[in-house]
């Protein structure tokens, strides 16, 4: 039986922990913050396989010039990041040129593609189906132009098989009477789930993984240093582990362990603010997202979820509050009854990589340890087949995707 430790309990390190667990190794999971504690906890509950276009992609560079125009708006950047940021922007920007678009849009469409059935395992193996809805989604636009906008992009979803139902705003305000009259149109995205409270499938998760014998460990990790036919990672505190696998899982602060281990990801966060009202007098059946304001609403099963956008501060500023409120201001225009008293806010990193596709795959220097981090905006949507084609990878299995896009090597 192997020894294997994953480095990090976010939604990812968890299906990685439990799916090794269920092939038989013995696994521990280290986290310095508890299960499902940073970017899990408090994402918008989507589970978006049903998305495939990367977010480089080719109408981007209409769009960010305007959107940096405002500080608050879909995408912004820190005053005292902006340098800091550059090579990643310009990263991004190359891969939205056609020949590495193609390729990120392989990427993302053939991980989302087996993301769904690859979760409906997970559920079913860790007792968990109870957390997720099929919802459906609706993409809800007040602007008749940025509908036009928006239709190639729901002819490339059907191109991929899946549904999408375009609908004028009164059809919308059927299948959803609390939207304001302003909004014009959209489009119905039946396939689309939502997990009643991220957190809580998390809890569940690490529930499971505890009951199966799996040991989760309350420390950081400072150093995973490859040794011959074992690794050793060493804790904050000083104490060494010696383990036959290790397993990187570190959300938006994996970059350090990768370079250590030779792998110079350009790793970044993309910070984002939501606000979650736990009496907000309205309510939803489906998920909503706004793309024209660039953030969703979400009913859980904790309070409706109101938040996204995109802020490059890195993993150190503190929060920018405003952003939170300044969404849920918007919303008010879509949802005129909402009242605002009784909001938590949050603030979480998304992992990102300049061309929308994870890291999954050995390290450069050792088969001994594995990536599993960068998911960007599809973490919760992308943990369970990233857990599946790690667990290939650890077994010498061929992985059921082909992972070389996913390489930490790619860049
Ligand atoms: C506003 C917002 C909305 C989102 N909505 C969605 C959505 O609807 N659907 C979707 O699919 N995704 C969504 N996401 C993205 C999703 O939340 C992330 O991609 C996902 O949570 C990343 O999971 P993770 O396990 O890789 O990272 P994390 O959840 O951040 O976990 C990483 C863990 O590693 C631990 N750690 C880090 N370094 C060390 C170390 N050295 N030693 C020990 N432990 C360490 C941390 O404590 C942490 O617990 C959203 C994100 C945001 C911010």
């Amino acid at each position: 039986m192997r020894h294997i430790h994953v480095i990090g309990a976010g939604v990812v390190g968890l299906a990685t922990a439990l799916r090794l667990q269920q092939e038989g190794n013995s696994v521990a999971l280290i986290d310095r913050n508890g299960p499902g504690e940073m970017a899990s906890r408090g994402n918008a509950a989507g589970i978006a396989w049903t998305d495939v276009t990367p977010l480089a992609s080719k109408d981007i560079w209409k769009k960010i010039p305007s959107w940096l125009l405002d500080p608050l708006g879909p995408l912004s950047v820190r005053p005292g990041y902006a340098l800091q940021i550059l090579p990643w922007m310009a990263q991004f920007c190359r891969a939205a040129l056609p020949d590495r678009l193609k390729l990120s849009v392989a990427g993302k469409a053939a991980i989302n593609k087996a993301a769904l059935p690859a979760w409906e395992r997970m559920w079913q193996a860790s007792g968990t189906r109870e957390h997720v809805y099929l919802r459906g989604c609706i993409d809800v636009y007040d602007n008749a132009r940025q509908i036009d906008d928006a239709k190639p992009f729901w002819q490339e979803q059907r191109g991929h098989g899946i549904e999408v139902e375009e609908l004028s705003g009164d059809q919308i305000r059927e299948l959803e009477p609390d939207l304001a009259g302003n909004v014009v149109g959209g489009a119905l995205v039946p396939g689309w789930m939502t997990v009643d409270d991220p957190h809580a499938l998390c809890l569940s998760m690490a529930e499971a993984f505890a009951r199966n014998g799996g040991k989760i460990i309350k420390s950081s990790v400072s150093a995973v240093k490859p040794r011959g036919d074992h690794v050793v990672l060493h804790l904050e505190d000083g104490e060494q582990i010696i383990s036959d696998h290790a397993i990187v899982a570190c959300g938006a602060w994996s970059k350090e362990l990768a370079g250590q281990l030779g792998d110079r990801v350009p790793l970044e966060t993309e910070r984002g603010y939501n606000t979650t009202f736990t009496d907000p007098n309205v309510s939803l059946k489906h998920a909503v997202m706004l793309p024209g304001l660039g953030f969703a609403v979400t009913q859980l099963s904790t309070g409706l979820r109101i938040g996204g956008a995109v802020e490059f501060g890195g993993l150190k500023l503190d929060p920018n509050w405003k952003r939170a409120d300044v969404m849920a201001e918007k919303a008010a225009r879509i949802l005129p009854g909402l009242n605002r008293a009784n909001g938590t806010r949050w603030m979480g990193h998304r992992p990102s990589l300049p061309d929308t596709l994870p890291v999954i795959g050995s390290s450069r220097v050792s088969k001994r340890v594995t990536y599993a981090f960068g998911h960007g905006h599809h973490g919760l949507t992308q943990a369970a087949i990233t857990a599946e084609l790690v667990a290939d990878i650890v077994q010498g299995a061929c992985p059921k995707l082909d992972i070389s896009l996913y390489s930490a090597q790619r860049f």
